[in-house]
């Protein structure tokens, strides 16, 4: 079970990994040398790996390389660097881990940015082969996909102005303007059960971030993992407040029906206690924060 077993807990998390980032962006290469600044491969790539049943294995073989898709504008858990084409983040790092695992190392990954809205048609048009992304496990989304893990638990927050003093958390948004992605879970939570806020969307939550910074919305509202990333981003400007409202299990998500991959996933997860540690160590958790890796949800 996460670790993340309390609001409050979430939030000192949230705010030690803001800090952190914020150090980190500050320059230093930190110990024990991140997955991204190591340069060697930090996950063992599996050989000769035999996953009878799986149509999404066969076709990473035929193609000779995995597709995944990712976001690349969310810091610290899915980001791309535009100057350099590099991808990095924890998000990104559990998508080398799967590849490597399935015998794939990153040079072989392909990653393709899809946003929030688009997710459910990429799996199921095959565009891609599995999807790690902030991609909360819902009810509703498993009629159309499959999901392996979770993989980490986090819950929806509010991003603000730094001089902000009227929104303090989610009691003080009625009347107010908040933005998310379309096509995510913390629009819909906003749309139906704050009837008095207005709620905005864009395909991305940088878009929001830019609309919150121009004064067209008053709150960013998502994960506050994602949010933190932000704030770490631009703190002179911007601030996390709250603690979390919901709680959002992130999930990789698969071609609805290949179980033999579901399964391989969660077992990688579920054996790779070590493995997931170093993840999370190496990106969302260099506050040095503890947080435990959630157990897999074997649906
Ligand atoms: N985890 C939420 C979701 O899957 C919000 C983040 C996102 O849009 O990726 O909808």
């Amino acid at each position: 079970m996460a670790l993340f077993r309390t609001k409050k807990a979430i939030f000192t998390a949230a705010a030690a990994a803001l800090t952190l980032t914020l150090s980190a962006c500050g320059g230093g290469s930190g110990s024990g040398g991140s997955p991204e600044s190591s340069g060697s491969a930090p996950y063992s790539v599996a050989s000769n790996v035999s996953l009878t049943g799986s149509p999404t294995f066969d076709k990473i073989k035929s193609n000779g390389k995995v597709r995944v898709g990712v976001k690349q504008d969310q810091p610290g858990l899915g980001f791309m660097d535009a100057a350099t084409g590099q991808y990095s983040g924890f998000d990104i790092e559990i998508a080398k881990w799967i590849a490597a695992s399935l015998g794939y190392s990153a040079d072989k990954i392909e990653f393709k940015p899809i946003p929030s809205a688009n997710r459910e048609s990429a799996i199921q048009n095959g565009d891609i082969d599995y999807y790690v992304g902030t991609y909360s496990i819902t009810d509703s989304r498993k009629k159309q996909v499959d999901f392996a893990g979770p993989y980490f638990v986090t819950g929806q927050g509010l991003l603000v102005k730094k001089d902000n003093t009227t929104i303090n958390s989610e009691k003080d948004i009625a009347g107010k303007t908040v933005c998310s992605a379309t096509g995510s879970t913390p629009l819909q939570n906003i749309q139906k059960n704050f009837p008095q806020t207005s709620a905005r969307s864009f395909d991305t939550y940088s878009q929001c971030v830019d609309a919150l910074k121009n004064g067209q919305v008053d709150a960013v509202t998502t994960d506050q993992a994602i949010l933190i990333g932000y704030a770490a981003q631009d703190p002179d400007n911007l601030k996390v407040v709250g603690t979390p409202f919901t709680t959002e299990k992130y999930g990789v998500g698969v071609t609805k029906g290949d179980a033999a991959l579901r399964k391989f996933v969660n077992d990688t997860f579920t054996n790779g206690h070590d493995v997931w540690q170093k993840v999370y160590d190496s990106t969302l958790g260099k506050s040095g924060t503890k947080v435990e890796q959630p157990a897999v949800d074997n649906y």
